[in-house]
């Protein structure tokens, strides 16, 4: 249930609504926007519960009741569109944010020159995973700690802050000491034991949609995260599984609208994971920005054929380089810059 204020309620009158609900054994997520406060009523059994029950009190505009099984990340409880900060990078704004750098942080030369290559040619963000979700237990699983270590020194080197999956619950809060976001993989945007954990953080979370995953369950994962206070949540469409094999994920660009119609939370395209080849990215990351994401983050290594992870997907520096020229015509045609 949504309880929308008064412009200008007090917050006796905000008290008393959220007294209401809690002696009712319902959660509350206030939303205190710059001229009115927006309340989520949330539990399980709100339906039982009659909205007149909250219309009543003081100070209230209009209860409603969201129907759509995700609230938090709803455009209901927030109208306006969220912003996320990493470090002094602003997701959702105005400016296109490109996260870039290698699937994998393999070593400290290799990160170092990846990273020079994603600032020169105009990256906001590294990306570089530590711990790695491999489909095979015989691949290369990532460096781990050591990676992480890595992570930190390089981005502090080059100056951009840095983005890193975190696989497990328990990794949450030594990841947390070297990135400026922590991504969610798609293998686990349902580990709602990772998710809550995250939510309890102090970082802002990237999570990548599900394998198989509707946007209806994409966003309701996301209400995980935001039910536990943390606000800054942005999401990453990255491909999902259709019949259609000749991309390695078939990129949902229609997710993109889908997501900014019914949610306020940023959300950032990968176009690596969804093409699986470096020939067929820039037009994947340039329809992306087309339709409206708010960034994209691009896998890009100094030498993509010794990789030792998804090299094929992988733009050299060079490519890398020209494909950022080329997205400033296409993010002004939208209002937007890179
Ligand atoms: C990645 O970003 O390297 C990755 C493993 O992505 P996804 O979870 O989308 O497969
Ligand atoms: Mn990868």
């Amino acid at each position: 249930m949504i309880v929308e204020m008064r412009r200008g309620a007090s917050q006796v009158e905000v008290d008393q609504v959220v007294g209401k609900a809690e002696a009712y054994g319902f959660s509350v997520q206030l939303n205190m926007g710059t001229d009115k406060t927006i309340i989520a009523i949330l539990g399980s059994n709100t339906g039982q519960v009659a909205t007149e029950n909250f219309a009543v009190l003081e100070g209230v505009e209009m209860v409603t009741r969201i129907m759509r099984p995700f609230k938090l990340a709803s455009r209901e409880f927030k109208e306006e569109n969220s912003k996320v900060s990493a470090g002094d990078v602003e997701i959702g704004g105005e400016r296109i944010v490109v996260m870039a750098g290698p699937c994998a942080v393999e070593s400290k030369e290799q990160l170092t020159e990846a990273a020079w290559a994603a600032k020169e040619a105009g990256a906001s963000m590294l990306r570089g995973g530590c711990f790695k979700p491999r489909t095979s237990p015989f691949s290369f699983q990532g460096l781990g700690e050591s990676g992480l270590k890595i992570l930190g020194e390089v981005g502090e080197e080059v100056g951009l802050p840095v983005v890193t999956e975190v696989m497990d619950a328990q990794q949450v809060s030594i990841v947390s000491e070297y990135a400026a976001v922590l991504q969610i993989g798609a293998r686990n945007m349902q580990n709602f034991t990772l998710l809550n954990e995250v939510g309890k953080a102090t970082k802002p979370v990237m999570l990548k949609r599900g394998l198989s995953s509707t946007v209806t369950e994409w966003l309701t994962a996301a209400d995980y995260i935001l039910s536990h206070g943390n606000d800054q949540v942005f999401l990453c469409e990255r491909g999902i599984r259709t019949f259609e094999d000749s991309t390695r994920f078939t990129f949902d660009v229609g997710a993109l609208p889908v997501i900014r119609r019914f949610s306020h939370l940023p959300v950032v395209a990968d176009p690596s994971h969804a093409a699986g080849h470096f020939l067929l990215v820039p037009d994947i990351a340039k329809a992306a920005v087309a339709a409206g994401a708010d960034g994209l983050i691009i896998e890009i290594h100094p030498d993509p054929k010794v990789a030792l992870c998804d090299g094929l997907q992988s733009l050299t520096p060079l490519n890398f380089t020209k494909l950022m020229e080329e997205l400033k015509t296409i993010a002004k045609a939208v209002g937007r810059y890179i």
